[in-house]
């Protein structure tokens, strides 16, 4: 099954796609992950996105199409992939679509996580993520058990750069402008599920994995 999850910057995509790919057994692809990867490597790919994600802007669709249809040649892509922060214009989606089609695959789901403006600005400032495995803590809502390091791996726990207020914002209106267009696109499609993201993680957790199970 191949998975998309949709939802503004805050809204839980990350966290979810985590806990879902852990129990579902498929690899979890996030473009985010995939350019700060480039980014701490020093890459041209690195280089030429940070440009955009510290302005809270999109990186060119045509960079980041590359990137994830190599990612999604990896044989842990074969069977089935949960793709999280990707697509995020009408023209990922549409590329994507015809990818998969060119290897007989399609996104089976996409899950719109669903989360009011007012709370993703104060999920995304208490924001703090581990430096190695990626899992997202909140300075409130869900703090590690030792200040600074994280509960699973022991990382450090940094604050991203673009997680600073005006970036915020910048993404929360690139989100409306560009982004939640492929709502409707994938909802006349008949393959969008939505949810309310504003709730608790393992509540959240429960309803997905239910919804899949219905689907597959
Ligand atoms: P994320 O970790 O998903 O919040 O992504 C961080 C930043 O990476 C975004 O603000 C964009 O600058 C860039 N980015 C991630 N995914 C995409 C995408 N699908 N298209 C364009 N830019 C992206």
């Amino acid at each position: 099954m191949n998975i998309v999850m949709l939802g503004a910057p805050g809204a839980g995509k990350g966290t979810q796609a985590d806990l879902l790919s852990e129990e579902l057994g498929c690899s979890h692809i996030a473009s985010g992950d995939l350019f700060r990867q480039n980014l701490e490597k020093k890459t041209e790919l690195g280089i030429l996105a940070q440009a955009y994600m510290q302005k809270g802007e999109l990186v060119p669709d045509e960079v980041t199409i590359k990137m994830i249809l190599e990612r999604l040649t990896a044989s842990d892509c074969d069977a089935s992939c949960l793709l999280d922060g990707f697509p995020r214009t009408l023209g990922q989606a549409r590329v994507l679509d015809e990818a998969f089609a060119a290897q007989g695959k399609s996104v089976d789901i996409a899950i719109y996580i669903n989360v009011p403006s007012e709370s993703l600005v104060k999920r995304l400032g208490g924001r703090w993520v581990c430096r190695n495995c990626q899992a997202v803590y909140h300075i409130t809502a869900s703090p590690p058990k030792v200040k600074g390091k994280c509960d699973r791996c022991g990382g450090e726990l940094y604050q991203r750069p673009d997680d600073k207020e005006d970036t915020i914002r910048e993404r929360l209106k690139v989100f409306f402008e560009q982004t939640s267009p492929i709502i409707d696109y994938y909802r006349e499609q008949g393959k969008l599920v939505e949810v309310d993201g504003d709730r608790d993680i393992e509540e959240i957790k429960k309803d997905l994995l239910s919804i899949l199970s219905e689907k597959q």
